[in-house]
């Protein structure tokens, strides 16, 4: 069996961290696994290699970033390697360039182009485990590169679709995906199994865990994704395809969003071009649109809301201020949050979005937008409320049992 293990930056933090680490490849080897272990650089390394740039320019150039950054990751990997040699193992450590990574030129965000397994299968047949650099490859004309911050998630997905593996597991100090954050709802379960779809949108939630674009990664090549602890010996949470039986439970999680504010539109003329001129003038100024509601129009006019990140409101507003003409009035609040209600149970069952309701309805809160997908629910409520909104839903749904 060949798996692909990858270690985060708080995992591999100091030198007992990675003894450790060490010590838990070791069990797994003399279990019979091949293993192919990626790393991320120390914990806080990627920071403070960023703040020494900074220290000369705010405006690095980016081609000299990667060569920066993904020096941390390299540490580790030779510091592992070292580790598991000193006790008697035979490792080798890999840069990118050296696992056969290579990416487009897209300097410190680049997408992982091609695989060659070559080098690591060859070792791996000599008996060795392989320890590579996560977080980087190389481009076309030789320069290193880096994938994007969190991007060791990637560089582990993206191997084992290359090397075949059996499974990936992505080690971490959080042991797997939770109903709901355990800070808000201490009731909140671990999850066994959960499907890449609502893995994606419970990102909020897998955002410390899992990497979003490692997660899509995983559903495009299928790959078995687990989300385990360095920290202990408990089962994890897998991410896999859906199946039969995750439809038979209705909701998987909830999640609480508080970076959202509300934009409503009132009295907007109800012509044709409209809503594209004014998300197309959006996405000029780098907006990101969530949710959308748009109400069937009376006497010419219609209302139009939409959320964006609570960051981008004044932004926003700013920006349908130039709509004066084509809007009778406008309501900007930042004081909301987002809670939705995710699971692939909804495809197959009724009501669940009615259960959602009254779950707020008997706490007194007030739902000012709704919009649902095939698995989620999303409802904007006021931001005093949301994790008020998160406890009442998860025990609606009684998550806890
Ligand atoms: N070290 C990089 C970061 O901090 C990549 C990673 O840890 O996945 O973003
Ligand atoms: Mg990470």
């Amino acid at each position: 069996m060949l798996v692909v293990h990858k270690y985060g930056g708080t995992s591999v933090g100091d030198l007992e961290r990675i003894e450790n680490v060490a010590n838990r490849v070791i069990k797994a080897r003399e279990a019979g696994q091949d293993i192919v272990v990626v790393v991320s650089a120390m914990s806080g390394e990627t920071n403070k290699l960023i703040s020494f740039a900074e220290h000369f320019t705010l405006t690095p150039a980016k081609k000299e970033m990667d060569m920066l950054l993904s020096s941390g990751e390299r540490v580790t990997a030779a510091l592992l390697s070292i580790a598991l040699q000193a006790k008697g193992f035979d490792a080798v450590a890999m840069s990118g360039r050296q696992a056969g990574i290579v990416t487009d030129d897209v300097h410190t965000y680049a997408r992982i182009e091609s695989i060659d397994p070559s080098a690591m299968l060859s070792a791996i047949q000599e008996g060795k485990i392989v320890i590579v650099a996560g977080f980087q490859g190389i481009n076309k004309d030789g320069s290193v590169t880096t994938l994007g911050r969190g991007g060791s998630d990637l560089s582990a997905v993206a191997l084992a679709g290359a090397l075949k593996a059996d499974q990936c597991e992505i080690y971490s100090d959080v042991d797997g995906i939770y109903t709901t954050d355990p800070r808000i709802e201490p009731k909140a379960k671990k999850l066994d199994t959960i499907s890449y779809d609502e893995m994606l949108e419970l990102s909020s939630l897998g955002a410390k865990v899992l990497q979003n674009r490692s997660v899509e990664l995983a559903k495009k090549l299928n790959i078995k994704l687990y989300a385990k602890s360095s920290f202990s010996d408990n089962e994890g949470t897998l991410i896999t395809e859906e199946s039969e039986n995750m439809e038979e439970v209705l909701v998987s999680g909830v999640v609480l969003d508080k970076n959202q504010a509300r934009v409503t539109l009132r009295g907007v003329s109800d012509r044709p071009g409209i809503a594209a001129e004014i998300f197309t003038m959006l996405a000029q100024e780098h907006i990101n649109v969530d949710m959308i509601i748009q109400n069937v129009g009376t006497d010419g006019t219609t209302n139009l809301g939409f959320t964006v990140p609570q960051s981008e409101h004044l932004n926003a507003k700013r920006v349908m201020e130039s709509f004066d003409h084509d809007i009778q009035g406008m309501d900007v609040d930042g004081h909301v949050c987002k809670v939705s209600v995710v699971g692939v149970g909804m495809k197959s069952h009724s009501g669940v979005a009615a259960t959602a309701f009254s779950a707020l309805a008997k706490n007194g809160i007030n739902i000012q937008m709704i919009s649902t997908s095939e698995i989620k629910v999303s409802m904007v409520i006021d931001e005093q409320y949301g994790e008020l909104a998160i406890r009442a839903l998860h025990d609606a749904y009684e998550l806890d049992k």
